[in-house]
């Protein structure tokens, strides 16, 4: 079985962790794992990827180390729907 390996940026994993409420340890609906996150943020081309962080990532809200097979909690269903709204208030300001 063909497996990319990605080395996710530091910035990466910044953006992931600003796309996640909670983890596992925190939240009883932690129910993604956090390579998934990275997975939603298209940094990997498809496929059975494994994702190498450069850096633990933190949880936003208790501040504990997570890893790519942390459980955490999305923020958003559709990271879309909400960002749009952000990106107009910007062009009106
Ligand atoms: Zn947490």
């Amino acid at each position: 079985m063909d497996r990319l390996i990605v080395a996710v940026s530091q910035n990466a994993v910044i953006e992931a962790e600003s796309a996640i409420l909670g983890c596992d340890r925190c939240s009883a609906a932690a129910s993604v794992r956090f390579w998934q996150i990275l997975d939603q943020l298209r940094i990997g081309a498809g496929g059975e990827v494994i994702y190498l962080l450069p850096v633990l990532a933190c949880c936003p809200n208790c501040r504990a180390e997570i890893d790519e097979i942390t459980l955490v909690q999305p923020k958003l269903v559709s990271n879309r729907d909400a960002i749009a709204p952000l990106c107009e208030a910007k062009r009106e300001a």
